[in-house]
């Protein structure tokens, strides 16, 4: 295939060479979740392979949300408090269907929001307009704070700085890999397949894989932040105490919004309340991001709040049961890997993918999200490794073994 230079290995994390040295080159990780594999009931019924039928530990605050999600329809703009607005903007051909942005007014006027949404027409349309449902308008926007870099959080910011004269907010660690991803990709295309060839994905899926994600290229404009969110900023918002936390594992610079005053956890996609976001490992990754997410769950578990706004789905109380119910998941991911490495031994990553349970049968998964639970087997391998469970041999493919210690 002629694209055998500046190969990325599936570096051990244990030997202390980081993915985060290749910063410039790897995969754009559009879409966010790649699959909600099935809940698994732990002390319910004993056995680990049945899906779970008790209901999860979720407490629903936006059932008006929640009702539209079961009804497939967009759910509508909600004022949440005084001063506090919920938008929701839709994610053309995804599953998600819609991105939720938050708009805070400001005190003196003025209005800023959490997160923006994709660049199309229709997400323009029904952020515009949800903005003039809560009685203001673009122009009225102060500050974009995004979450995190995907093209349903960051892809619309540039364009509503261009309208009103915004700044836009990020975080450093997602700041970096802008150019890579959204500017000239041609790098990011050559290591995406040394990438994924180095997983074990066969030659003949390569190309689908690899290319899986290009076309979403075009939902984003293109605008380097104003502002790096560092981890626990205090964010200059008239009226509003709102403090970065920096929760990398879904992306690198991913940071939720937390108002102690007002008892909120601003969450994008580091928690929702039916699935996981994806986690995987990929070129633009530290080198451990699943042991990085469940870092950054416990980080954010004990804040004092109420209420929390996710990025999708709908918003819920109870943040601490839920940490918990995803940290369970992930346990349970684990120990799923370490039965398949342990029934097939000398397995690579996609072959271990393969023979994972997921929410649909694999056949019926498009190409990018066959990609991404690829990356979610690897992050759970990683973990493994540095827990001393499993060990590698090789890196093209690297292959899976019982660890001997
Ligand atoms: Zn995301
Ligand atoms: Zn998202």
């Amino acid at each position: 295939m002629g694209l055998h230079s500046n190969r990325l290995p599936l570096q051990n994390p244990a030997n202390g060479v980081g993915f985060r040295a290749n910063l410039g080159t790897g995969h754009p990780g559009y879409k966010d979740f790649a699959l909600a594999p099935p809940a698994r009931c732990r002390g319910s019924t004993g056995s680990r392979d049945l899906p779970c039928t008790v209901p999860g530990v979720v407490v629903v605050t936006g059932t008006v949300q929640k009702q539209a999600w079961e009804d497939k329809v967009m759910p509508p703009v909600e004022q949440v408090r005084p001063g506090l607005w919920s938008i929701p903007v839709p994610i053309p051909d995804n599953p998600l269907r819609y991105v939720l942005v938050y708009a805070l007014e400001l005190a003196g006027g003025g209005v800023a929001l959490v997160d923006a949404g994709w660049d199309t027409g229709q997400a323009w349309e029904a952020l515009t307009s949800g903005l003039t449902a809560a009685g203001g308008s673009i122009s009225d926007v102060e500050a974009v704070l995004v979450t995190h870099i995907h093209p349903d959080h960051y892809g619309l910011a540039g364009r509503v700085r261009e309208a009103s004269g915004a700044w836009i907010g990020l975080h450093p660690d997602d700041a970096v890999m802008l150019e890579s991803r959204y500017g000239d990709t041609d790098a990011l295309l050559v290591a995406m397949f040394h990438f994924l060839s180095d997983s074990g994905v066969p030659d003949e899926k390569l190309p689908d894989l690899a290319f899986a994600s290009m076309v979403l290229k075009s939902m984003v404009t293109m605008a380097q932040p104003d502002v790096l969110f560092e981890d626990q900023k205090e964010i200059d918002l008239p009226g509003w105490d709102l403090r970065t936390i920096w929760t990398p594992g879904h992306s690198p610079g991913h940071v939720c919004f937390h108002s102690p005053d007002r008892r909120l956890l601003l969450s994008g996609d580091h928690i929702l309340p039916r699935i996981t976001p994806n986690i995987s490992v990929h070129a633009q990754q530290f080198p451990n991001p699943l042991g990085d997410y469940l870092e950054s769950l416990a980080k954010v578990r004990d804040l004092v709040t109420d209420e929390v706004l996710p990025a999708h789905e709908y918003r819920f109380a109870d943040l601490g049961s839920r940490i918990d119910e995803i940290t369970a998941h992930h346990a349970d991911r684990l120990d799923e890997i370490v039965q398949a490495v342990t029934e097939h031994p000398g397995s690579n990553a996609w072959e271990i993918t393969l023979r994972l349970h997921w929410s649909r049968p694999w056949d019926d998964i498009e190409p990018f999200m066959q990609r991404q639970a690829n990356g979610e087997t690897l992050a759970h391998c990683v973990l493994l490794e540095l827990h001393g469970r499993v060990q590698r041999n090789g890196d093209s493919p690297a292959l899976f073994f019982l660890s001997e210690h």
